[in-house]
């Protein structure tokens, strides 16, 4: 594609970015919801405040205050009660910091690690374990990156490298090309994913640039996306995900457990039908990392568990995805 071409489409996936909602309150009026819903709620959110796309935004019911699309990202109350059970909570449930080998490279598991390529997200999910990441400390230019590009260019362990944040294809085109253009020249790497939610949250954001970034690299491509409902995967979106698929790119799910969310095997069944329909295979269901203000989504490991044993009996084999949790010091995230 021509340079010119590359600008043109990231300007528009990211002037619908700058049009995201980040005043409670105009999503509560869009939403037909009274303001008095939110009572001191956006204190609750701290520094992580509200952010929802207008293409989120339209897929949840009017009027429905238990919506759940809008409970992943309205701030409330229950935020500000950190004390669930006791000592695991903490800011780094999952031992990100132990691992880091370098500004924005984690290395934890055998033969891949996972570079911050920014803390920037489409969206600001409630339940986000990374909530808390010291993002500001991370990387910004490429010299700031030179040192975890230098860590991976010497340790030939690792042959895969995972992109996440924040929502690594929050980079606009020609800087995720060239991002993928300094790691296509480490020999020893043969594979590249990326973590992203902007398929589901931002579907125009899966444009011909970053098809064709993906396609063309030397690399074997592979994006593992984020939905957690059924209501999350409209037309539009499911056209996002048919268009990786489509374009040969291996494309996997991740959600996570949500209670009140996605915690009833109707709901989980619906979501992993709809995946399989457009050709994503259903990988991880994690158990919520126990982050400071997040206890009131957890659901117990037994009721998942009971979960995923109801799902086995509805859908074919490859439809159901792995319940798992992330541990620190654990050398993989650990089947439950
Ligand atoms: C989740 C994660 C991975 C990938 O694990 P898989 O089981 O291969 O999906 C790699 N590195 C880190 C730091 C992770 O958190
Ligand atoms: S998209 Fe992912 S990283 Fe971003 S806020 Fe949501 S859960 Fe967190």
């Amino acid at each position: 594609m021509s340079e010119t071409s590359i600008q043109l489409e990231t300007v528009s996936w990211r002037r619908e970015l700058a049009r995201a909602i980040r005043d409670p309150a105009v999503l509560l009026s869009r939403l037909e919801l009274p303001e008095n819903l939110l009572g001191d709620a956006h204190k609750a959110a701290g520094d992580f405040s509200l952010m929802v796309t207008e293409s989120f935004l339209s897929r949840m019911v009017e009027g429905d205050v238990n919506d759940p699309l809008l409970r992943q990202v309205l701030p409330t109350l229950a935020e500000m009660s950190g004390a669930e059970s006791g000592s695991e909570i903490t800011t780094d449930a999952v031992g990100d910091q132990a691992a880091t080998r370098a500004p924005g490279l984690i290395h934890k598991y055998q033969g891949r690690a996972l570079l911050i390529a920014t803390g920037a997200c489409a969206i600001n999910c409630r339940y986000c374990f990374r909530r808390h990441y010291p993002y500001s400390d991370a990387p910004k230019s490429w010299t700031d990156w030179k040192p975890a590009f230098d860590v991976l260019r010497d340790d030939s362990s690792i042959e895969e490298i995972i992109l996440s944040g924040g929502d690594p294809l929050m980079l606009p085109d020609g800087r995720f090309a060239e991002l993928v253009e300094i790691l296509e020249a480490i020999p020893h790497l043969k594979r590249l994913r990326i973590h992203s939610r902007l398929p589901i949250v931002l579907p125009s954001r899966v444009n011909e640039s970053l098809l064709a970034t993906l396609t063309s690299s030397r690399l074997q491509g592979m994006v593992v996306v984020h939905a957690n409902h059924p209501n999350e995967l409209d037309e539009e979106t499911q056209g996002a995900l048919k268009r990786l698929v489509s374009s040969g790119v291996p494309t996997l799910n991740q959600c996570v457990l949500l209670k009140g969310i996605n915690d009833d095997v109707e709901t989980l069944a619906g979501l992993c039908t709809k995946l399989v329909n457009v050709g994503v295979m259903p990988y991880y269901m994690s158990q919520l990392d126990r982050v400071a203000g997040v206890g009131h989504f957890e659901v117990p490991v037994e009721k998942g568990r009971q979960l995923i044993k109801e799902l086995r009996t509805r859908l074919p084999g490859y439809a159901v995805p792995q319940y798992v949790q992330e541990l620190p010091g654990e050398p993989n995230k650990l089947p439950l």
